[in-house]
């Protein structure tokens, strides 16, 4: 009889809170902001996620600017992205201070004031400790967390005077914990993370909110584009697989339409993928323990240091130990979808 009752009491207290959990996603994930008729800044937008992101927001209903630095690919996904609706395309490097803040003057003037910023800008470089030098960091931290930063200040005065916005960092699942071989990178992420954390704090309540999105790894063909150190070959052949298996990597465009939901409803954190949400569990259960089993990792199966050492080479003259492979297949094909 009492174990009867003490099942029922267990079952409903379960219920009660499954209850809650699913009504506080569905609430988390509840529209909120307007998109149709405003304008959306997208740096690095001409190709993969950026390029995802500027075509969703014009099916939204957004104007969009983007920006990069190859002004050939700049003009080909405008041309591309016109098709959808208003575009403007720039060239600017988001190290740049002064170019970042021209820029926002000049979209501005083009198509109202900037609503939406993404911060999507990055560049990767993998490659063991031993051959990465203080210049990559410093180019690291000048893409990842001072590009961010210079966007948002310049476009905060007006944002907190409309009372209105909404700033997305893209951090990386190596943001929140530490992926081998990519140490600049690592560090430069974890800046944006606390960047991006700290500003949804301060602006709680001035309309202005924040977005840190943590995607883990993601089919957008970014590995040709990427650069690699030490063993070029090896190091192109584990990160570009990693990035293109299926249930491990997410298509580009999905991984832009959940970004695009997460702006609507003003979430503060999204990590995109199975793999990189377990890994946030898993880090969060055992601190520390995810670190080391990724150290373990990184002396049996990752490459050792040697080959070019610290000189560089692009992932498309690094990719012959998969070439021909159904692998390379996935990559070809995600970098068609997502390039202009
Ligand atoms: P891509 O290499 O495909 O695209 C990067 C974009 O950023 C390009 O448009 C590039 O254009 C631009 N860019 C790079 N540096 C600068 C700069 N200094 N100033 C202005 N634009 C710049 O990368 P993804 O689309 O794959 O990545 C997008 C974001 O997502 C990055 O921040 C990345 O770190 C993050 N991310 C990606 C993952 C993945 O698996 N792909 C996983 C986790 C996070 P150009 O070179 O002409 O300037």
């Amino acid at each position: 009889m009492h174990q009867g009752r003490a099942g029922g009491l267990t079952a409903a207290v379960l219920g009660a809170g499954a209850a809650a959990a699913l009504g506080y996603q569905l609430w988390r994930r509840w529209p909120r902001l307007r998109l149709a008729g405003r304008t959306a800044l997208v740096t690095g937008g001409s190709r993969g996620l950026g390029l995802g992101l500027a075509h969703e927001l014009l099916l939204a209903g957004m104007q969009v600017a983007f920006c990069a630095r190859d002004g050939g690919e700049v003009q080909r996904a405008a041309r591309q992205l016109q098709r959808r609706g208003r575009v403007h395309g720039a060239v600017c490097d988001v190290t740049d201070a002064d170019a970042v803040k021209a820029l926002i003057a000049d979209v501005e003037r083009r198509l109202g004031p900037i609503d939406v910023l993404v911060n999507n800008a990055g560049q990767m470089l993998v490659g063991p400790l031993e051959h990465m030098r203080r210049e990559d960091f410093d180019a690291a931290m000048a893409v990842h967390f001072r590009g961010p930063l210079h966007a948002t200040l310049a476009l905060l005065p007006g944002m907190r005077r409309r009372r209105r916005g909404h700033i997305v960092n893209i951090a990386s699942i190596g943001g929140v914990v530490a992926v081998p071989h990519m140490a600049p990178y690592v560090a430069s992420k974890f800046a944006l993370v606390g960047l991006s954390r700290a500003l949804r704090e301060e602006l709680a309540g001035s309309g202005v909110r924040v977005t840190t999105v943590c995607p883990g790894p993601m089919r957008t063909g970014s590995q040709l584009g990427a650069w690699f150190k030490g063993r070029h070959r090896d190091e192109y052949a584990w990160f570009a697989a990693s990035g293109a298996l299926p249930l491990v990597s997410t298509g580009g465009l999905r991984a832009a339409r959940r970004i695009v939901a997460a702006i609507r409803s003003g979430e503060p954190e999204l990590t995109i993928g199975v793999p990189a949400r377990l890994l946030r569990w898993f880090d969060a259960l055992a601190p520390g323990l995810a670190t080391d089993l990724s150290a373990l990792v990184e002396k049996l199966v990752l490459p050792a240091p040697g080959g070019i050492g610290a000189q560089v080479r692009r992932g498309a003259d690094s990719d012959q130990r998969l070439r021909g492979s159904w692998l390379a297949g996935r990559i070809d094909a995600a970098a068609a979808e997502l390039q202009p």
